[in-house]
C-alpha cells in the first residue's frame, strides 16, 4: 500500500472508532493531515471545539498561531503533517487521559511509521511525554534530540501561547530552530546516521545459554 493509502486507511478506522470513551462526545474524529511524505510531522494534544466540528486539526484560534509560526519560517500547513495524540474531543477540552492516549495511540504510531518524518515537533505536554518520558517542557522546550532514528523537537502548545506573552514569544523563538534541525536530519541522513537504533541486546534466552 502506498503511505497515501496507509494513511487513508487509518482516517478511515479512526472515524468510527470505539476504542475509548472519548468517541461518545465526538461530532467528528479528527485523524490528522498534511502532506503524506512530509518531512516535518507536528503532533498536538487533541481537538478543541472548532477541530469536533470540522474534522480538521488546529483550524480554531491556537492553530491560527501555528499557520503563523509555520509562515515565519516559509512552510504551509500543506507542507507538514500535523495531527494529535487522540483523534476524538475531550470533553470541555479536559487534558485527555493516559487510558484515552493509550488506546488511541496505535492510530499515531502508523501514521508516524506511513510518513517516516525525519522531524517530529510535538506540541505541548502530551506528545511530549510519547517522546521525551517524564521531562518538564519549561526545561527541554526547543531542544532536539535524536529519537528512534528521528530528530524530535519539544515545544509549548500554540493554545499557551494565546494566553501568556512570554511563551508565546519562547514558541517563536523555538520555531525558529526548525530549518536547522531539518537541515541537521537531512546532514545525519545523508551519512546513514539516522537509522533507529537497534533495539537493546536482551538477556540471552534459555535455549541460547544451553549452547554454551
Ligand atoms: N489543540 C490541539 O492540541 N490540537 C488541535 O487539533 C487543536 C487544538
Ligand atoms: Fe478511538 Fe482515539 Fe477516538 Fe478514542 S480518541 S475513540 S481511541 S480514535
Amino acid at each position: 500500500m502506498s503511505t497515501e493509502e496507509i494513511l487513508k486507511e487509518i482516517a478511515a478506522e479512526v472515524s468510527v472508532c470505539t476504542k475509548c470513551d472519548l468517541c461518545k462526545g465526538r461530532t467528528k474524529a479528527v485523524p490528522g493531515e498534511g502532506n503524506p511524505h512530509a518531512q516535518v510531522m507536528f503532533i498536538g494534544e487533541g481537538p478543541g471545539f472548532h477541530e469536533d466540528k470540522q474534522g480538521r486539526p488546529f483550524v480554531g484560534p491556537a492553530g491560527q498561531f501555528l499557520e503563523e509560526l509555520l509562515a515565519s519560517i516559509n512552510l504551509k500547513r500543506a507542507d507538514v503533517f500535523i495531527t494529535n495524540v487522540v483523534k476524538c474531543r475531550p470533553p470541555g477540552n479536559r487534558d485527555p487521559l493516559p487510558a484515552e492516549i493509550d488506546a488511541c495511540n496505535g492510530y499515531l504510531d502508523r501514521q508516524i511509521a506511513a510518513i517516516d518524518p525525519q522531524v517530529i515537533v510535538t506540541l505541548g505536554r502530551f506528545s511530549m511525554a510519547k517522546f521525551f518520558g517524564g521531562e518538564k517542557i519549561s526545561a527541554i522546550h526547543g531542544r532536539a534530540r535524536k529519537i528512534d532514528g528521528r530528530i524530535c523537537i519539544a515545544m509549548y502548545h500554540p493554545a499557551a501561547g494565546l494566553h501568556q506573552q512570554s511563551l508565546k514569544e519562547s514558541i517563536r523563538s523555538d520555531f525558529k530552530k526548525i530549518p536547522l534541525v531539518i537541515a541537521e536530519a537531512e546532514r545525519l541522513a545523508a551519512e546513514g546516521k539516522m537509522k533507529a537504533e537497534p533495539p537493546k541486546a536482551k538477556e540471552e534466552p534459555p535455549e541460547q545459554l544451553a549452547l554454551f
